[in-house]
């Protein structure tokens, strides 16, 4: 077995991933990170997400994986975007939607998109560690992808599922909100969902 660390300290999250990576997780553990969180100063969602699997990967000694995502408004210039989680100030999830709602107001342009970065990092093997840190191998064990969910943002908030903006976000081809879908149905299909299936065969082919 495998011991693979999960650099999230938001635990809807955790419990979204634990159902997303299901069967990919055959012959890895995946174990929680409590230690410290480093800021998120990135400029990106890849950035954002290498920062938090790179924090975990270095206090632990082992391989870490971590997202970073959002919402993005195309009338919003692509906000709330990297600054999703904390738009209204609170971290309190109906003050970003209602902050969200209210910057939109009536622009009937209504396209959005969530998207996650999900990162691996694996430190070098003990004993290459030189004086100055990280032997050459820092930069080959780090990977990023990147899912894409396309839809649009609703007039008002709707159901009772999920988090953050889910229940303002209309998925493309659908007619409900991403709250008023059964997790299953979110988990097949979600910006996560798709970050996840590019970036766990990679893990496989790195770890196992
Ligand atoms: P992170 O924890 O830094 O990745 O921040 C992600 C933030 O983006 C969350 O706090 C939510 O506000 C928003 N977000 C990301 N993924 C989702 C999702 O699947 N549904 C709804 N909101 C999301």
């Amino acid at each position: 077995m495998i011991t693979l660390v999960l650099a999230t300290h938001n635990a809807h999250k955790v419990g979204e991933l634990r159902k997303i990576l299901g069967d990919s997780l055959e012959g890895i553990e995946l174990v929680g990170y409590d230690g410290p969180e480093p800021v998120e100063d990135g400029e990106t969602f890849e950035e954002n997400a290498l920062i938090k699997a790179r924090a975990a990967a270095a206090f632990t000694g082992l391989p870490a994986i971590a997202d970073d995502s959002g919402i993005s408004v195309d009338a919003l210039d692509g906000a709330p975007g990297i600054h999703s989680a904390r738009y209204a100030g609170t971290r309190v999830d109906t003050d970003n939607l209602e902050l969200l709602l209210k910057n939109l107001g009536d622009n009937p342009n209504r396209a959005a998109h969530f998207t996650c970065a999900a990162a691996l990092v694996v430190p070098p093997p003990v004993g290459s560690m030189g004086p100055d840190g990280p032997a050459e191998v820092a930069e080959s064990g780090e990977f990023v992808e990147l899912g894409i969910w396309h839809g649009s943002i609703l007039d008002e908030a709707t159901g009772p599922n999920g988090f953050g903006y889910d229940p303002i976000f209309k998925p493309a081809g659908l007619s409900v909100s991403s709250a008023e879908l059964r997790p299953d149905e979110k988990n097949a299909i979600s910006h996560r969902a798709l970050a996840f299936a590019a970036l766990m065969p990679i893990v496989r082919r790195e770890l196992l």
